[in-house]
């Protein structure tokens, strides 16, 4: 397989050739075009097809960079239960972290090597996140087992790809630091979701009946976390 990139004007993209290929075909991934064509066809027809295609491209690169992840680093915020916070990045003695009002204040250790120091940020960053999500989630699991006459064993926080959260039978409930990233109503919901499993281990019918008697959303939150979970991580 070769590559060559190509400057398209509006966008560069990549051409790959292949001899498995039997036709050409564009990808777009975060943000990125890459053309795949069998051997034998010229760049000249790549150029032309791409050409031809344009506005399907540009639609969904535009769609694509949509997606994709925010640098939160590079940026100097994070998202915080609806909030943003500033970061405030220091080199210092010892690596720690801090909240001051709106400010989360990082201090990297001197010692750390520069190389090291995004790693040692992000670290540190999802540390501190995951010490507000216990505070926050326990906090909320008190507040709505109460409304739900509803007991909840051990919150355990955990940093998961794909899931927001689950419960245990031994009533244990976990949940995905991430969700603090999200706004409260929406983390709200989570909290609701796993207590009600404490009553149905499925999602039933009366799984979500229940669900909705407490938290008449569920369904908007739901489609909120589908639609916006790519930018919730580090
Ligand atoms: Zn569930």
């Amino acid at each position: 397989m070769t590559a060559t990139v190509i400057d398209g004007g509006q966008f560069q993209y990549q051409v790959q050739f292949s001899a498995r290929r039997r036709s050409v075909a564009l990808q777009i991934k975060q943000g990125q075009l890459t053309v795949r064509a069998p051997v034998g066809i010229s760049l000249e027809e790549v150029r032309n097809l791409v050409d031809l295609k344009q506005r399907w491209i540009l639609k969904h690169l535009k769609q694509s960079i949509q997606l994709t992840k925010p640098d939160w680093l590079a940026l100097g915020k994070l998202p915080m239960l609806g909030n943003q916070l500033s970061l405030d990045v220091r080199v210092g003695a010892k690596s720690a972290v801090a909240l001051a009002q709106d400010t989360l204040l990082i201090t990297v250790s001197s010692r750390c090597r520069t190389e090291r120091r995004h790693s040692v940020m992000t670290k540190l960053i999802q540390q501190w996140y995951c010490a507000q999500a216990l505070n926050w989630c326990c906090q909320r699991v008190r507040y709505w087992q109460e409304k739900m006459a509803l007991q909840a064993g051990d919150i355990v926080i955990g940093n998961w790809k794909a899931k927001w959260g689950y419960c245990k039978h031994n009533t244990e409930l976990g949940f995905n630091w991430r969700l603090l990233m999200a706004p409260q109503w929406v983390a709200d919901y989570v909290i609701v979701h796993e207590l009600a499993h404490l009553t149905y281990f499925n999602h039933s019918a009366p799984f979500w009946q229940l669900v909705e008697h407490h938290y008449p959303d569920a369904r908007v939150a739901e489609r909120y976390l589908k639609q916006n979970q790519h930018w919730m991580m580090l």
